[in-house]
Parts: structure tokens; C-alpha cells; sequence
């Protein structure tokens, strides 16, 4: 086993009467960049703010770099860099300014031309932040969360609002800080992120982490495939075989036994003499695991 940067152990935090995080273990380890992934109301703001140090909790160990991070000290915050989903920087700074300002803040800053290099904003250098398109300026954010060389990164759904190109240079732009060796926390609601990007992903559900492995771990742990394919209207497959439309009009069947099914479908479409559109047979997608490990439940649900 590698060096932990972080360590919890029987976290819980309450709110009163909810209790939004149920004594959660972790244990994420230096270089790692992990995905912490759940429905809405989970708990993973909650317990990223707890290892942040901007959350008190009610009871477990935390440890973040060896340090408590209830103990609010400052060589803890010299060596975390914190993004979160909204930053309000200076608009009429420019992006070397920016950054700039903020190595400021810090004893032994990462040098700004890496810096501008690795979040990919070298050509922007002398831009005003309020030019900058949404997808700059969240490069911009991540870009001040390294000013001071820190060695665990806090992300907070670094592409939400992105446009697919956009979330494509994110991913680079996180692949080059596993590059530097940085550790970094990611928590999004992308899937798709975590499955491109996550050495290890775990998933809460209901304060609880319900499942913590590699994203192809999480995959093959499940079993199943998925038959898709479109028939002609009014046919229906063989009866046992549990078929359901999608959600964008598909016909979906999952299966433990794919050989099986897979014979018994078109057995009765070549009988029948029923075309099966766009046949595939696939693995789940992490996406797939995901939604079969949170449920239905209401994602707003109190906990
Ligand atoms: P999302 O994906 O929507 O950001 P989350 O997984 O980050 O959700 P949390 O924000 O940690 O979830 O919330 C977990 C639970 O704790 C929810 O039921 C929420 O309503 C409750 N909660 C969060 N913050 C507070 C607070 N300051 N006071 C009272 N209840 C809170």
C-alpha cells in the first residue's frame, strides 16, 4: 500500500435530526486521483468540506497530509488547494495577475509558467478574466487552486455547464495533474469523468458509501450485460426474457446470462421474422452500475 493523504475513519455528521454523513471510511493515497460519486443529498459535500476543514463533524477520525483538518492550521491549508464550483475572481485582472496574486499567498508557489501550462491557459496569459469564455475561467479556477504547489487537490465538479470539447480539455488538464504527482479528490455527477478519470471511485448513497473500487472493478464486480436493440411496433419478444423500453425509445434487456438471452431473442426474431435494429450486447457502463447501486430513490430524499 501506498502513503495516505487522507484517512477517515467512522466519519459522521449530523444536522440536526438528518444524519447526512453514517460513519464512512476512506482511505485515498498519494498520486491517487479519486472520485467521490452519489445522488443529490448523499453526503459528499459534507464530507469534502469536513476534509476541507470548512465543516466541523460530529464524530470519527480525519486525518488529511497527518494533520486534523477540524484543527484549522495553516501548514494543513499551505498544502491543499481548494477549487470549488463557484470562485468570484477580479474581472479586469488578467490571467497571469490572477495567478499571480494568489502565489502570493503562499511560501513555495508553483512556478506561473508551469502553472499556466498544465491548466493549458498559456495562450491567454494576458487576458482579462471577464474575456474569458466558462470553460477558461473554470481552467482559471483550478489554476489559482495550484498557485501554492499544493499537494492534494479538493475538485468540485470541475465541468459542470461545460460544452463537450470544453470537458474534454478538463480531462486533460486533470490527466496532467496526475502528471505532477498531485493527489486530487473529484467529486462529479458525470460518470462518464469518473470512469476517464478516476484511479478509484467510491459511491454514497444516503450518507453511506456503498461501493468503493477501481471504475473497471465497480464493472466487472457486476455480472451483467445489456442487450439493446429497436423492434418493429406491435412485435414483443419471447415472454421471460425481461425486456423494457428506454428512455430514448430503445428496448432493453440485462442479463446475468447473455449467451442464453442473447439465443432466446433472436431465436424468436429469426422465427418470427423480426428485424432487430442496432443489436449490441455490452458490458454495463459505469453509469449503468451506478444507477442499479443508488436506486430509484428519490435523489432529494432526506437521508
Ligand atoms: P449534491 O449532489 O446535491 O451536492 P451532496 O451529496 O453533496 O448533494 P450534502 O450537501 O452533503 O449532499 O447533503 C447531505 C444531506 O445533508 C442532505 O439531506 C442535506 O439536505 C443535508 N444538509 C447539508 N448541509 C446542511 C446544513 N448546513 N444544514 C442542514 N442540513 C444540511
Amino acid at each position: 500500500m501506498g502513503e495516505a493523504v487522507i484517512e477517515v475513519r467512522g466519519l459522521r455528521k449530523r444536522y440536526g435530526a438528518i444524519e447526512a454523513v453514517r460513519g464512512i471510511d476512506l482511505r485515498i493515497e498519494r498520486g491517487e486521483v479519486f472520485a467521490l460519486l452519489g445522488p443529490n443529498g448523499a453526503g459528499k459535500t459534507t464530507t469534502v468540506e469536513i476534509l476541507e476543514g470548512h465543516r466541523t463533524r460530529s464524530g470519527g477520525e480525519v486525518s488529511v497530509l497527518g494533520f486534523d483538518p477540524g484543527r484549522n492550521e495553516v501548514a494543513l491549508k499551505e498544502r491543499t488547494g481548494i477549487v470549488l464550483q463557484q470562485t468570484g475572481l477580479e474581472p479586469y485582472l488578467t490571467v497571469a495577475e490572477t495567478v499571480d496574486m494568489f502565489r502570493g499567498f503562499y511560501p513555495r508557489p508553483l512556478p506561473l509558467e508551469d502553472i499556466l501550462e498544465v491548466v493549458g491557459l498559456d495562450e491567454q496569459r494576458d487576458q482579462r478574466v471577464r474575456r474569458l469564455s466558462g470553460g477558461q475561467q473554470r481552467r482559471l479556477d483550478v489554476a489559482v487552486g495550484l498557485a501554492g504547489n499544493p499537494e492534494l487537490l479538493f475538485l468540485d465538479e470541475p465541468t459542470t455547464g461545460f460544452d463537450p470539447s470544453a470537458r474534454r480539455g478538463a480531462w486533460s488538464m486533470i490527466r496532467n495533474l496526475r502528471t505532477l504527482g498531485k493527489t486530487v479528490l473529484l467529486t462529479t455527477h458525470y460518470l462518464d469523468e469518473a470512469q476517464a478519470l478516476a484511479d478509484r471511485v467510491a459511491i454514497m448513497v444516503r450518507g453511506e458509501i456503498v461501493a468503493e473500487d477501481t471504475p473497471a472493478g465497480l464493472v466487472a464486480a457486476d455480472a451483467d450485460a445489456v442487450i439493446r436493440f429497436r423492434a418493429p411496433e406491435g412485435a414483443s419478444p419471447p415472454e421471460g426474457l425481461d425486456v423494457r423500453e428506454t428512455e430514448e425509445g430503445l428496448l432493453e434487456l440485462r442479463t446475468a446470462d447473455p449467451t442464453r438471452d442473447l439465443h432466446a431473442l433472436t431465436g424468436w426474431a429469426l422465427e418470427a421474422g423480426v428485424a432487430l435494429e442496432g443489436l449490441v450486447v455490452s458490458r454495463l457502463s459505469l453509469e449503468d452500475v451506478f444507477l442499479r447501486l443508488t436506486g430509484d430513490q428519490d435523489s432529494e430524499e432526506a437521508p
